[in-house]
């Protein structure tokens, strides 16, 4: 059947090659194992399904969350000749019947049909009518709960695989903590062996992170570099979308706002344009981009921090999905972190204000980093072989930035978080080491420790950038659930002096070099 897969591979989609793991995906699936499936945007996820339900007798139900993404396959798909159609409200009453009858007659190949629809009484009639052979379950990271978008229609889907039990079910998604990925393979009876995790590498984007000095002019200089060519820049904030797309527009630039304050007919409309080039930039918030496959964008432009390297990937992975180079520029202003910060602070749930500090630092970690930017961000979606240079981002290409000698100042951070029995974020080990009299350190006796009131050489804000790279190079660990830090064994090493600690802070430091000391 692989053959055959090949064969449907240039036939109907020209292409000569399977991609690394779409052809393991697939093989799995022609051996009607259930399947999960996960691959970054743009990897190539829909022949993992497309060509199963070609290749398959019988029909192969994709259950998708979009309208729009449904219609862009469906249309694609019979522009291939490949029969495929969907059920939706969208239809009108004479479309949706001839759907029908030509499913009952057994023509169609691939039905598209959204998760609020599927279970409904009258297409299970159908489906019950004709041959099942394949259940597609796209953005499937909508089943959980621990997933950023859980939406409770998914997690009646297992309904759907009894009903079903000859088909076989693949399950795809881009976003992959492995919470989310337990929780699939459990509700749809995946086996460990047939989980499939694609390299998040798009090394076809080149990542920068420049400080956010001035950014019109920044944005500005680097739409320059793209004279002619797409663009998406990302904006935190509807207010901040609409201002930048008025100054681009008065300065000449072709450009539109894209976010959910404007109405349906407008989105959509400029959404179109976009893709037929009409127009050249989009400047949008988050709202913009989910569904939209235009292969040819060439830059991304974060405006302000993202609030997580998730929403960052898949923003600048909407860059280059041709496969040709795109670039991706970050502008990193502390402001920007406050906001955040602020934001956060606000939330009144304490398990999800711990994870969106958490998500926020591993953003910084990122921004700040001085090492190859693809660690953090292959790091966060578990890749376990990673490149020590990837020769495509700022930092492996710039001459090195200088870096100071830290070791004195991490070996109290460090110390600081053992006497304090590893049970504190870095918010308070920084109180208690700048000898703060905030009530939680008295609370706690900690203005009688040893690393009480030493290290004042830094600002609050630079012991957080440096107990954030103490974090990324593995020093310490962040407790997922309670948020404290906890020493790792490399941190033994640069606490015994058996190891230095070089780190790049933003402004200059006065390190004391009082070595020798115990804290
Ligand atoms: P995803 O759904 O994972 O975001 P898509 O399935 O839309 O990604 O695929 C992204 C792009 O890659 C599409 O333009 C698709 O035609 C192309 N593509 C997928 N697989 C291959 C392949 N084996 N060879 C060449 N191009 C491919
Ligand atoms: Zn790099």
């Amino acid at each position: 059947m692989l053959n055959q897969a090949s064969h449907v591979l240039k036939s109907v989609f020209g292409f000569d090659q399977f991609r690394e793991s779409q052809q393991a995906i697939i093989a799995n699936v022609l051996n009607q194992q259930n399947t999960l499936a996960i691959m970054p945007t743009g990897g190539g996820k829909s022949l993992c399904y497309q060509i199963p339900g070609i290749v398959f007798e019988g029909l192969t139900v994709v259950i998708s969350p979009l309208i729009s993404l449904m219609q862009d396959q469906v249309r694609q798909l019979n522009e291939l000749a490949v029969p495929t159609c969907m059920l939706n409200s969208s239809l009108s009453k004479d479309d949706y019947q001839d759907n029908v009858n030509a499913i009952e007659q057994q023509k169609v190949k691939l039905l598209f049909l959204a998760p609020e629809t599927v279970l409904q009484n009258s297409i299970l009639g159908l489906l019950g009518r004709v041959n099942v052979a394949c259940i597609a379950i796209d953005e499937a990271h909508c089943i959980s709960e621990w997933g950023h978008d859980f939406r409770p229609e998914y997690r009646q889907l297992n309904q759907l695989l009894e009903r079903f039990p000859s088909a076989v079910c693949i399950a795809l998604t881009a976003t992959a903590t492995p919470r989310v990925r337990e929780d699939i393979k459990r509700q749809l009876h995946i086996a460990q062996s047939s989980e499939y995790i694609a390299s998040f590498d798009r090394p076809n984007l080149y990542i920068e992170v420049l400080p956010k000095d001035n950014p019109y002019q920044q944005a500005k200089t680097f739409i320059e570099q793209h004279p002619e060519q797409s663009g998406i820049i990302y904006c935190q904030s509807r207010s901040g979308v609409d201002d930048l797309t008025a100054k681009l527009q008065h300065d000449g630039y072709s450009a539109l706002a894209y976010h959910a304050g404007l109405n349906n007919v407008k989105r959509s409309d400029y959404q179109e344009r976009f893709i037929r080039d009409d127009v050249q930039i989009i400047v949008a918030t988050i709202a913009f981009g989910m569904g939209i496959n235009k292969p040819d964008v060439r830059y991304v432009l974060h405006y302000d921090l993202p609030k997580n390297i998730e929403g960052y990937y898949q923003q600048i992975g909407r860059a280059g999905r041709d496969g040709l180079d795109a670039d991706c520029l970050l502008l990193f202003g502390y402001g920007d972190t406050g906001k955040v910060r602020f934001f956060i602070e606000q939330m009144s749930n304490e398990q999800e204000k711990r994870l969106a500090n958490m998500h926020l630092n591993q953003m910084l970690a990122l921004a700040e980093t001085e090492e190859c930017r693809r660690l953090p961000l292959l790091q966060y979606f578990g890749e376990k072989e990673l490149p020590e240079k990837c020769h495509k981002c700022d930092n492996c290409t710039n001459q090195p930035k200088d870096k100071s000698d830290l070791t004195v100042s991490a070996q109290k951070f460090l110390s600081c978080v053992y006497r304090t029995g590893e049970r504190f974020g870095a918010s308070h080990i920084i109180d208690v080491l700048r000898g703060s009299n905030a009530e939680k350190v008295l609370q706690n006796q900690h203005n009688m420790l040893s690393t009480y009131n030493i290290g004042n050489e830094f600002t609050k804000k630079q012991w957080m950038t440096l107990s954030r790279q103490m974090i990324q190079k593995g020093l310490l660990r962040q407790d997922e659930q309670f948020g404290g830090l906890k020493l790792t064994q490399q941190a033994g090493e640069i606490l015994k002096g058996n190891a230095p600690f070089f780190a790049l802070l933003q402004q200059p430091v006065g390190q004391s070099h009082s070595s020798g000391k115990t804290f």
